[in-house]
């Protein structure tokens, strides 16, 4: 880790910019290593694809508190032989992989924590605090849960921008949400499943806020289509490929389309079939 005095980094991490905000100091972090070992064939990748930013907590500087704007750089793996093609920059020691915060933060939490009381009155003294008003909320996501498994479901209405529950409802009857959203009159966009309650609920109680389908729904969407497609065009490939079978197999008088297929390239066929089929359950697996 380098030493300096307000912000120590690990090497190859540098300041880029100090931001004091209205809450404590935004400090943008890059790394300038000109190298990147991939995580899963661990060779080092210097060809960059693109960058992203992830914003962590940070320990405390002079009281105040710290956010960490890091660039991330997601780099090629050059590794012929490794399945992973893209990967992102990991600063291990520094920060877990899809983290929030450091790992110097987390244990500073920790320590701070467990050296004056413990882990069941922490436990106990957050579920104390009253709850803290849920505020303007410009970006509602909403979903089902259920409070026993598969019989009796509520609802959860998170606000997108601070990524909070805002608020848990007993059912998940349209009135109920509509009757929510009525009283959020800055609502812009209600993030929802695919249709039906909450799609009516937004209708009624937030008509001005644009409606949009949740990422999880979209890409469960996306994940039956593609399902569907590849079912259809392998049983279309299976029809052609039968057909194709039966023709080669008919006598020369009956069929026009008769020739010769030498045992070379039916085992050629054959293997490419395999092939083909193999690669669609790869692909049914990862759905
Ligand atoms: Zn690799």
């Amino acid at each position: 880790m380098e030493k300096t005095p307000l912000l120590p980094l690990p090497e190859g991490m540098l300041i880029d910019q100090i931001q004091i905000t209205a809450t404590g100091l935004m400090i943008s972090v890059i790394s300038t290593h000109p190298t990147s070992c991939c995580p899963l064939c661990s060779e080092p990748s210097s060809s960059i694809k693109s960058h992203y930013r992830r914003t962590l907590h940070d320990v405390p500087c002079g009281g105040r508190r710290v956010l960490l704007s890091l660039t991330v750089r997601k780099f090629y793996c050059r590794n012929a032989y490794c399945p992973r093609k893209v990967f992102a920059e990991r600063f291990p020691a520094f920060v877990d992989p899809w983290a929030r915060m450091t790992i110097r933060h987390g244990e500073q939490i920790t320590s701070i924590g467990l050296a004056k009381t413990t882990r069941q009155t922490i436990l106990r003294r957050i579920m104390d605090l009253p709850d803290s008003s849920p505020g303007v909320i410009l970006f509602l996501g909403i979903d089902d849960f259920s409070f026993r498994r598969g019989s009796r479901f509520g609802t959860i209405l998170v606000n997108l921008e601070s990524r909070r529950v805002v608020d848990l409802l007993p059912d998940r009857e349209a009135e109920t949400s509509a009757t929510w959203m009525r009283q959020q009159l800055d609502l812009m966009a209600v993030s929802r499943d695919r249709g039906g309650a909450y799609a009516s609920a937004a209708a009624q109680g937030a008509p001005q806020a644009t409606q949009c389908a949740d990422r999880f729904h979209l890409m469960k969407n996306l994940g039956e289509a593609l399902e569907g497609l590849l079912a259809h065009h392998l049983a279309a490939e299976c029809k052609r490929q039968t057909q194709a079978t039966v023709d080669s197999q008919a006598p020369v008088w009956q069929s026009t389309r008769a020739t010769h297929t030498s045992p070379k390239l039916e085992r050629l066929q054959h293997n490419r079939r395999e092939e083909r089929l193999a690669h669609y359950e790869q692909v049914i697996a990862r759905l």
